[in-house]
């Protein structure tokens, strides 16, 4: 039997070309902490946390302790060691995106032990290929914005996406402006997706709604602040775009808060996030139950897609039909090195999807020249 020897957490930060920013902050580069988990026989897995790099680090500094030394196999036991660790100090937030990272690169590992995809190990695959929207249409200081976000979007339908994000959240006149354009840009067929970044109180929500539902929105991404249950109840209530939410939630525990509020249509917990691929199945077993559909949060880089990737292929989507929709994965097109160097060779959308992996784990593995390229630094315990 293998144990586990070594965890070891990296920061990797690349400066942006262009910055550019949304409702909230700017970005001028993009930092992630990246988790291996290695077994005393030499096995590796990789593994990925969404949030602040250097307090991601930390959290699996203070996880690692309680996973070494364990059975690799025993993905579950290992979650729950840790996360009752955790329970006293952060049941939310940026400590449990530590332990995804660690969960992530446990199952990365198993799967590589066993021969097995990470789909197998999840169920089995419903698809072999999963279908992507792309996330984009972020603001920078560029004076014609409205122009610049519909050619940014003309040309990811030119790619092949069959559907894209774009940001509002700068003020409702102005967001419906850019909505009105990048529709325009689009044509009917493209489905377009709305991301607040929780920047409006309900009645601006709502006003906003109103001004762009005759654009044929999918869905109204966090609209309101994560907190505001009651107001998301009211604004779905009211709403006639689909409201979704989740990638500021954590936990199945979370994940019960937001649909026991009826929140949301469409739940987006980020697996980097939330609790890893052991927890994200517990918030898609919640969801099911309450009619929610899932379409996961992911921001970083080629093993948070992959993740992504094995997870979404082995979703039912219901009710179910002999044609149903497919689940969409957030394939986000910003500018990215780590995402688009660091696990060659970079994922790519054919005709608006991506095929899953095959090779055993997530069916990805880190070039670690360009780990140390991006490196601010390894530590391991
Ligand atoms: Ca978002």
């Amino acid at each position: 039997m293998s144990t586990i020897a070594r965890v070891e957490a990296f920061v990797v930060s690349q400066p942006l070309r262009r910055p550019f920013h949304f409702s909230q902050w700017g970005f001028d580069r993009r930092a992630v902490c990246l988790v291996r988990v290695t077994t005393d026989d030499g096995r590796h897995g990789w593994g990925e946390g969404y949030g602040p790099a250097d307090v991601v680090r930390a959290g699996v500094e203070f996880f690692a302790p309680h996973v070494l030394g364990g059975d690799p196999l025993r993905t579950g036991a290992l979650w729950q060691r840790m996360h009752a660790r955790g329970l006293d100090f952060g049941r939310r937030g940026v400590l449990l995106a530590a332990l995804s990272a660690i969960d992530i690169a446990l199952w990365d590992l198993k799967g590589k032990i066993l021969g097995a995809p990470v789909h197998v190990l999840l169920g089995g695959k419903r698809r072999d290929a999963v279908a992507v929207y792309a996330t984009g249409m972020y603001f920078d200081d560029e004076p014609d914005l409205a122009a610049r976000l519909a050619a940014e979007a003309a040309g990811y339908a030119a790619q092949g996406f069959r559907a894209v994000k774009m940001k509002v959240g700068l003020g409702v006149e102005t967001d419906a402006a850019h909505v009105r354009a990048v529709r325009a840009a689009l044509g009917p067929r493209v489905k377009l997706m709305i991301d607040s970044n929780h920047a409006f109180g309900l009645r601006e929500a709502l006003d906003l709604v109103r001004r762009v539902e005759q654009h044929d929105i999918a869905w109204f991404e966090e609209p309101l602040s994560p907190d505001d249950y009651e107001g998301y109840r009211e604004l779905r209530r009211r709403s006639a775009i689909p409201i979704a939410a989740g990638e500021c939630e954590y936990g199945v525990a979370g994940f019960h808060q937001l649909f026991g509020a009826d929140a949301v249509d469409i739940a987006q917990p980020d697996i980097c996030a939330c609790g890893g691929l052991t927890e994200v199945q517990r918030i898609a077993a919640l969801a099911r139950a309450h009619h929610v559909a899932l379409t996961p949060h992911c921001w970083g880089t080629g093993i948070g897609f992959a993740v992504g990737l094995h997870f979404l292929a082995t979703i039912d989507v219901l009710p179910g039909r002999r044609h149903p929709p497919e689940p969409f994965l957030e394939m986000d097109r910003t500018e990215n090195a780590l995402r688009d160097e660091l696990t060659p060779p970079r994922f790519e959308a054919r005709d608006g999807a991506v095929t899953v992996p095959d090779a055993p784990g997530l069916g990805i593995d880190v070039d670690l020249r360009r780990l140390a390229d991006f490196s601010t630094g390894a530590r391991s315990r």
